[in-house]
């Protein structure tokens, strides 16, 4: 976590918050990475497959905040959003922000649980832990032999919690739907 950028009342900055869901984002994806390069065979990951971009998503304040920021830095992509929005790809069966390539234009600051997309998920159900998996990926092993080859998405939903919280207590229960009008933003340039 970034602690210089602290302010009077124990909350961080919006520049220090961004790089504590950055090196949040850094570690999901290095793990990602980590179990793709165990299983080369299993991982069918491409850019222009979209199975896991479904429509409806939603991100907590901080990681709106840090893609409304990226759409500033990067009008290239807010132009691509735009042309989603009128254009509708994908009609209503995938996310807003996936192009008609199959390419997501906020790629870089893409929410965290798109990070853990493809990978074995352990996820709590009110059954019990629950292993979970793209049905591309794995298709010829057993989740359960590979102990060390998942993502606790409770884990990272506390971790995400908490960034958000450090920034702007009560954002983090809020969530913010992932489309230009859920983030506040003109559709039109
Ligand atoms: S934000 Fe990007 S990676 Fe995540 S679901 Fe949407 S298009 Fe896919």
């Amino acid at each position: 976590m970034v602690e210089g950028s602290a302010t009077g009342d124990g909350t961080v900055a919006a520049a220090a918050a961004f790089a504590n869901l950055a090196a949040l984002h850094a570690k999901v994806d290095a793990k990602f990475a980590d179990i793709a390069a165990r299983h080369p065979d299993q991982v069918n990951c491409r850019r222009g497959c979209h199975s896991c971009c479904l429509p409806n998503l939603t991100v907590v304040g901080v990681e709106a905040a840090r893609i409304r920021q990226y759409f500033v830095d990067h009008p290239d992509a807010l132009a691509a959003a735009r042309t989603n929005a009128r254009d509708k790809p994908h009609g209503a069966t995938r996310c807003a922000m996936l192009d008609v390539d199959g390419g997501c234009v906020i790629y870089p600051v893409r929410p965290t649980l798109c990070r853990a997309h493809g990978a074995p998920a352990l996820v709590s159900k009110p059954s019990g832990p629950q292993l979970d998996v793209c049905p591309l990926n794995f298709t010829n092993i057993k989740l359960e032999t590979l102990p060390d080859d998942r993502i606790g998405v409770d884990h990272l939903n506390t971790l995400l919690f908490l960034t958000g919280e450090l920034w702007q207590p009560g954002t983090s229960r809020k969530r913010v739907r992932l489309t230009l009008r859920g983030l506040g933003i003109s559709m039109r340039g």
